[in-house]
């Protein structure tokens, strides 16, 4: 089971579209079920409108969802469940620190602010909140390297603890993060095969310890190479990138084949797919 997770702030732009085509030939080829989840937590960043606009653009690719498509939205409930779950285990704490305060905190233990990264947290409320009103939730992150493996990057690891430090569960503003909500949900739709674009890789050892720590299956990892833009920059919509032209799905497709490293078809968009189907390189012998 595989699924494709974008995020509703706008149209399908030509790199997502890779992640798209890449989970669900994957699933096909395999023979499975792919899914689509609509991941309108951070609701500030959502567009109205871009999610059904999504889902239409991945039709009109032929990339329909086996199974009705699920929304983040509708699932805080089950987040919660894994909140407490890891507060009774002791696995998460809330935290009083405004951003301010872990900056002065970082500064007082002479820890540089990494560049363009956001500095691990200085533990601060990992043993209590010293009478301040808790904002955040925090996965209270264990000492040690995460090993995993890659189906196209190969062997990873991330000392979380050093590297990222106990990130957060449920944000000041009340909403949902991105790493509790992605391992309740692709647990919970039993996906085993997560296929998704090369920038969320940073995630993966954070949401394997989310794994362990609900005692959960994790599933097998790849991630697909990034599009990157004119400027040498990965294709975002936070950097302007194009909303797919649909008015030829089978050239927009073939861009994405090409980022796979699958040749270009003719012809119709169904046969097009059948043919990747076939020369899907990214194969996966063993059962999870
Ligand atoms: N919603 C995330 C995004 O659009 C993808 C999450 C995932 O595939 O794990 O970047």
């Amino acid at each position: 089971r595989g699924r494709f997770a974008p995020s509703p702030t706008g149209p399908l732009h030509a790199g997502s579209l890779v992640a798209a085509l890449a989970s669900w030939l994957d699933a096909r080829r395999h023979g499975g079920c792919w899914l689509v989840r609509i991941e309108d937590v951070d609701t500030p960043r959502c567009v109205p409108g871009a999610d059904r606009l999504i889902l239409e653009q991945l039709e009109r690719c032929g990339l329909v969802p086996d199974e009705p498509p699920l929304w983040q939205s509708t699932r805080g409930d089950a987040y919660q469940a894994a909140l407490d779950r890891l507060v009774a285990q002791g696995q998460a704490y809330p935290c009083a620190c405004s951003r301010k305060d872990i900056e002065t905190a970082l500064a007082a233990q002479g820890r540089p602010r990494v560049r363009g990264r956001e500095a691990a947290y200085p533990g601060t409320c990992r043993d209590g909140l010293h009478g301040r009103p808790a904002r955040a939730w925090r996965f209270r992150v264990p000492d040690g390297v995460v090993h995993w493996h890659d189906r196209r990057l190969g062997d990873q690891g991330q000392e979380v603890a050093r590297e990222v430090g106990d990130f957060v569960l449920r944000r000041a503003d009340g909403l949902w993060a991105y790493q509790l909500a992605v391992v309740v949900d692709d647990t919970d739709q039993g996906i085993t095969h997560v296929v998704r674009g090369e920038d969320l890789a940073d995630n993966t050892a954070r949401q394997l310890l989310l794994q362990r720590a609900l005692g959960v299956a994790s599933p097998t990892w790849l991630h697909t190479p990034l599009v990157l833009g004119a400027n040498g920059e990965k294709l975002s919509k936070q950097n302007g990138a194009q909303a797919l032209d649909l008015a030829s799905p089978l050239s927009a497709l073939n861009d994405a084949a090409a980022a796979l490293g699958l040749p270009p078809q003719q012809g119709s968009v169904s046969d097009a797919l059948a043919a990747w189907i076939k020369l899907w390189p990214f194969l996966q012998s063993t059962g999870v």
